[in-house]
């Protein structure tokens, strides 16, 4: 029952999740182990049983709590964009856990991730969601993500689900030298970020224009 469930059929089977993958290369996803992180995790677990079918489209969907799944493509590039050249994401914070994906998709690539989320019920739901994906485990916190996760700092990559008007400074210091960072900026209009250390300040370089949830201060139960 668990594992047919996992596997999914139908529009949430493994094909279906193929062409999902199928068409992030159409969509310019060149990094290989993204895409194979992507291709073995399955979203449907991720949302609303009532929106299971919906799951391998390229959208965002309703979490609850006015919040949403972040579109598959946007997961891909953020992913792809903080690994840049670099073999690997090292010790990864994600702030606002969401319903867990991206959480998933990030534990398929390395083993040390750490994430925050602000509401309590969301972070609940995505660790019994992460609970049923083999071979991630992932340190998850409730939190307000703008103060990062000091004890665990310093971090090679930080990725950040939610939209800041300016990059959160407890994230710039936790971060380690030749790590990167990438996070939407703005409030009406939106950026992609990204964010490298290095031994002498920061590097910036601004990527494609985005749309994301607020981030948002504070926690709630
Ligand atoms: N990666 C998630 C994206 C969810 S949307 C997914 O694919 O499901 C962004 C999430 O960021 C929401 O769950 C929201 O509650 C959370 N968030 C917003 N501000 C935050 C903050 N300051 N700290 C932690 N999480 C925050």
């Amino acid at each position: 029952m668990m594992n047919s469930a996992l596997a999914g059929i139908g529009m949430t089977s493994l094909r279906t999740r193929m062409r999902m993958i199928d068409k992030l290369r159409r969509q310019g996803v060149r990094n290989e182990a993204v895409l194979e992180a992507m291709a073995t995790v399955p979203r449907h677990i991720f949302v609303d049983e009532a929106l299971n079918s919906r799951a391998y489209e390229d959208m965002a969907l309703p979490l609850g709590f006015g919040q949403t799944i972040s579109q598959p493509y946007v997961v891909a590039r953020m992913i792809e964009a903080l690994l840049g050249a670099r073999p690997g994401l090292g010790k990864t914070l994600e702030i606002g856990t969401g319903c867990g994906y991206q959480t998933a998709v990030l534990g398929k690539l390395t083993r040390d991730v750490y994430s925050v989320e602000r509401i309590a019920p969301l972070l609940a739901r995505a660790e019994q969601h992460l609970k049923r994906i083999p071979g991630v485990s992932a340190r998850l916190r409730h939190a307000d993500g703008s103060i990062g996760f000091p004890e665990a700092a310093p971090f090679d990559s930080i990725i950040v689900a939610a939209a800041a008007r300016q990059v959160p400074p407890a994230l710039l210091q936790q971060l380690a030298v030749e790590g990167c960072l990438i996070l939407p900026l703005g409030d009406k209009e939106q950026y992609l970020c990204h964010i490298q250390r290095t031994l002498q300040g920061f590097a910036e370089t601004r990527l494609e224009k985005v749309r994301f949830v607020p981030l948002l201060s504070g926690i709630e139960s």
